[in-house]
């Protein structure tokens, strides 16, 4: 692998080596690119480091301390990004959907929220592109922009089974959901063996992360991916008004890595946290968030949207290297409530309709979403008032209802397991 000296000004500096990091380093330094990648946690390896075990796989999640608020705050733990190489896809759920075409369009569609200043098509090849990279697994997908993938769809396990039965009975078409998990070998990785550990790592290596996608070309390609840094801050040369570099923490000493752009790339929480953190002339300067390249009405939207929900640092809390402590705060809205509602409910009704011998309940349910389902239409038939604020907009129910069926197998492997190919 490179190494770059600190005072050498390389062209770019990324902060974490996760799905955005990985990829950007990969697609720059074959572009020629000199990159350093700084990334807090260790540089996995899966063999060595990871155990098919909940209890020891804490290593993988990010446990820096955190402040959580909001009346719903979220859970942290295994719930939380990831840390070390590969970043949170390391024991992410694998799962790949596409946004569809109407997403990028709710204003003009739904009259909610805002238009997206790029639309389905522009997204369109690196979506294709990326499926192959991954590469993803799932069935036929019919809605949103058809499209398939390049790998077939993994088998389900039995609950799956119950809920593809019981959604039948419903009249809910049911598809295995796309995921980033080799079904068939793909270069140095395997098939996957339906052991069920994906969220604790893949000692295997047939789920996607970018530690066995696309950092070992970035590596190829010369860019250095530093483990066991932690950025602090990001410097500005006032007198040219750009970056100057990044200030880190490497086996407790303070360390400043030269470059000429600084790519943020550390998950939604240190992202923001890190450019919280700025120097107090440069934060005196960005005193407020700009979103400008979300077009002027998507970016008031973000802003209104957001009253509520977001990271901040703490004024009065430090980490060990003396960084401000992130506080993230969650609070469902009555359009989050009533999604979550609605799922629950359909989850319900399709996993009791698909229970052996509940022939005469299924009918009897499959008769109630119907008529559910047209006192919904006769609803929305209904003249209804535009939303006036952004928070009315917000509580307007949504058209989703995909339903996803697990695709992974549990089975007792164990003593099957391949080592994995070395990285
Ligand atoms: C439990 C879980 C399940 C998920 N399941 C899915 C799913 O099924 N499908 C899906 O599409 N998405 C899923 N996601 C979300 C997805 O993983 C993230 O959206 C995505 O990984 C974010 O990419 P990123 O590059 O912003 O950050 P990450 O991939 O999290 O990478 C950030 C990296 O930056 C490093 N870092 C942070 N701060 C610093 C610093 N100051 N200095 C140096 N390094 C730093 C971290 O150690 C980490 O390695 C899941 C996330 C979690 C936590
Ligand atoms: S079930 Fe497949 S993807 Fe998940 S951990 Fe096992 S081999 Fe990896």
């Amino acid at each position: 692998m490179a190494r770059y000296d600190d005072t050498y000004p390389v062209d770019l500096v990324i902060v974490g080596s996760g799905a955005g990091g990985g990829t950007l380093a990969q697609r720059l330094a074959r572009r020629g690119w000199k990159v350093v990648v700084l990334e807090a946690g260790p540089f996995w390896d899966p063999d060595e480091d990871w155990v098919s075990d909940e209890a020891g796989s804490h290593s993988l999640y990010w446990t820096e301390e955190r402040v959580i608020g909001g009346s719903d705050p979220v859970e942290l733990g295994k719930n939380n990004c990831g840390h070390g190489v590969g970043g949170s896809m390391v024991h992410y759920a694998g799962y790949c959907p596409r946004f569809h075409p109407s997403d990028f369009e709710v204003r003009t569609r739904d009259g909610v929220g805002e238009d997206w200043p790029i639309s389905y098509e522009d997204l369109k090849p690196h979506y294709e592109r990326l499926e192959l990279e991954l590469p993803v697994a799932g069935d036929y997908w019919p809605w949103g922009d058809p499209h398939r993938y390049p790998h077939t769809a993994h088998p389900i396990a039995g609950g799956a089974e119950v809920a593809r039965g019981g959604a039948r009975k419903l009249g809910i078409e049911m598809r295995v959901g796309p995921v980033g998990i080799t079904n068939g070998a793909f270069g140095n990785r395997p098939h996957c063996i339906y052991r069920g550990f994906c969220l604790q790592g893949c000692k295997v290596n047939a789920k996607a992360s970018p530690l066995v996608t696309h950092i070992p070309d970035a590596i190829k390609h010369g860019a250095e991916i530093r483990a066991g840094c932690a950025a602090l801050e990001i410097e500005v040369d006032d007198s040219r008004g750009r970056v100057a570099g990044v200030r880190y923490v490497r086996d407790g000493s303070e360390r400043f890595q030269r470059a000429d752009a600084v790519a943020v790339a550390g998950y939604s929480i240190e992202t923001p946290r890190l450019l919280l953190n700025r120097t107090a002339a440069d934060r005196a300067r960005h005193a407020r968030p700009r979103p400008r390249a979300l077009g002027p009405g998507a970016a008031q939207y973000v802003r209104d949207y957001n009253h509520e929900n977001r990271v901040t640092v703490t004024s009065d809390a430090t980490d060990r290297n003396g960084v401000p402590v992130a506080r993230m705060d969650y609070s469902q809205c009555d359009n989050d409530r009533k999604n979550i509602a609605y799922a629950k409910q359909t989850l319900h009704d399709i996993f009791e309709a698909g229970e052996p011998g509940a022939d005469d309940h299924g009918a009897r349910l499959a008769a109630r979403r119907t008529t559910d389902a047209q006192a919904r239409r006769r609803a929305r038939r209904a003249p209804a008032a535009p939303p006036a604020t952004a928070a009315a907009a917000s509580a307007e129910p949504s058209r989703c209802r995909l339903i996803q069926a697990c695709s992974l197998r549990p089975c007792d492997l164990s003593s099957k397991m391949p080592r994995a190919p070395s990285s």
